[in-house]
């Protein structure tokens, strides 16, 4: 299928093809799930919401609930300030959430809907809450979207009462609910009191009871938004997604912040733990330095099959900046590093890596597509891809091994439910990692090399 792809690379301004980003709507839709009983509302048309709602159903395997302004010609002209207000009351009506998080699409945007307005003259019912985000999908990407959303809730929501809370609020980056559970479980472990915003354990890993419940039990609270005002510090758990929300959180109710890298891999793990450990002043617990010389013991075993190995890298920002990290952990060398978020911190936060870690001739680009990242496979080859789904045709087309991860994962199933991130997530992506290259040397050797014993 793609292997016309040329091997000249000529300049393109305009055009994406293979495109490594979906719209900002989609990030809102997924942090406005993470929120207790809430129905996230895309201010748009029935199109618009279908395709968000789909997108997040084929990664999660589960249902991506959310309401539309369902806009025909009459809203596009005049404004969606009517149906706004009717969604609003059928909503509350019909769904009974706590909180509707409303989004907007290109076309409210485009015509310049005044949603402060819209919300403010809406009958909202006692004790209901309505937010809401503006989310023009023709600037940045879903991950700009979904820290949107979180910065609107913390807009709408937070508060500072002069009364401190003794707690530690915790944005997690655009990651799996399998990773908000880890980053939990580590937190817990550390002794540490927090709010995580949002937090999509519980929703989109929801288990099977035999009832389906349109508000699963997980989901931040409203009340602990509220509260994230009163916390002591932020942490910001990828430097690109979640800086927005540390800044405007400090901004809004003096709660200073840290901003970190998410933590994959042993060194990037290591910082989130000590910045734990310096907030709660607790010892690591030994049940976390087990893991990591567990991790690091599966590192030195297997480093014959992983070292000078080159790979190349695509997706979110932050994610594709941990996953090299831990790549480079493993002595590869991550040779190609690409997003299709715009922002030039993932080339900068790129390049330190790769000059921490002594690397040559490795590139990274934000605000490409993965036609580029093939003509640059096809001009000097890698050892294996990361990334998500989208990528198993340039893996098939130029015959690399393929390790799925990021997002958006829509041809496989498991994924969501388990980590990436913390000491464990270190040891999944290691077993995943090395599978795929060892199992390419078994399929590539001759018959008198194969090995038993590996
Ligand atoms: S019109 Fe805009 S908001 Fe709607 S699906 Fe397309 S990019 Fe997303």
């Amino acid at each position: 299928m793609l292997d016309l792809t040329p091997k000249e690379v000529s300049e393109r301004k305009a055009l994406r093809i293979n495109p490594l980003k979906t719209c900002q709507p989609v990030g809102a839709i997924y942090a406005a799930l993470g929120v207790h009983n809430c129905m996230p509302h895309s201010h748009g048309s029935q199109g618009c919401c279908s395709f968000h709602r789909m997108f997040l159903t084929r990664h999660f395997k589960e249902p991506a609930i959310a309401a539309s302004s369902s806009f025909t010609e009459g809203a596009s002209v005049f404004g969606g300030g009517s149906n706004l207000k009717t969604a609003i009351k059928n909503i509350f009506e019909i769904y009974n959430p706590d909180i509707i998080a409303v989004h907007t699409t290109c076309l409210s945007e485009t015509i310049g809907d005044d949603l402060v307005t819209y919300i403010t003259d809406a009958k909202i019912p006692e004790g209901k809450i309505v937010v809401h985000t503006n989310t023009p999908s023709y600037v940045g990407s879903h991950v700009t979207g979904y820290s949107n959303m979180i910065v609107g809730l913390i807009n709408y929501l937070s508060q500072n009462t002069g009364e401190k809370n003794g707690k530690l609020a915790l944005f997690p980056g655009f990651v799996n609910p399998g990773d908000m559970r880890e980053m939990k479980k580590i937190m817990t472990l550390m002794g540490v009191e927090y709010t995580m915003l949002p937090d999509t354990s519980g929703v989109m890993d929801a288990p099977m009871t035999g009832t389906y419940n349109m508000y699963p039990k997980g989901g931040t609270k409203v009340d602990d938004i509220k509260d994230l005002g009163n916390c002591e510090l932020s942490i910001g758990l990828g430097e690109i997604t979640s800086i927005a929300p540390a800044e405007f959180l400090e901004k809004k109710c003096k709660v200073p912040f840290q901003s970190l890298p998410l933590p994959i891999g042993v060194e990037l793990t290591d910082q989130f733990v000590m910045s734990l450990n310096h907030f709660s002043k607790n010892e690591v617990p030994y049940a976390l330095e087990e893991e990591r010389g567990q991790l690091v013991d599966i590192l030195l075993d297997s480093h014959q099959y992983t070292q000078n190995k080159k790979v190349a890298i695509y997706g979110d920002p932050d994610t594709v900046l941990g996953l090299a990290a831990f790549a480079l952990e493993m002595g590869m060398i991550p040779k190609y590093l690409t997003t299709g978020t715009p922002g030039k911190d993932f080339e900068a936060n790129a390049q330190a890596l790769f000059e921490k870690f002594g690397v040559e001739d490795c590139v990274a680009k934000s605000n490409v597509d993965l036609f580029l990242l093939q003509q640059w496979i096809k001009n000097d080859g890698v050892d294996l891809l990361i990334g998500g789904t989208h990528g198993k045709f340039l893996a098939k087309a130029e015959d690399i091994p393929f390790v799925r991860a990021g997002f958006p994962i829509l041809d496989r199933y498991v994924h969501s439910y388990l980590p990436l991130v913390g000491y464990k997530g270190g040891m999944r992506l290691a077993e995943m990692i090395l599978s795929a290259l060892m199992d390419r040397q078994d399929r590539d050797c001759e018959d008198e090399d194969m090995e038993m014993i590996m």
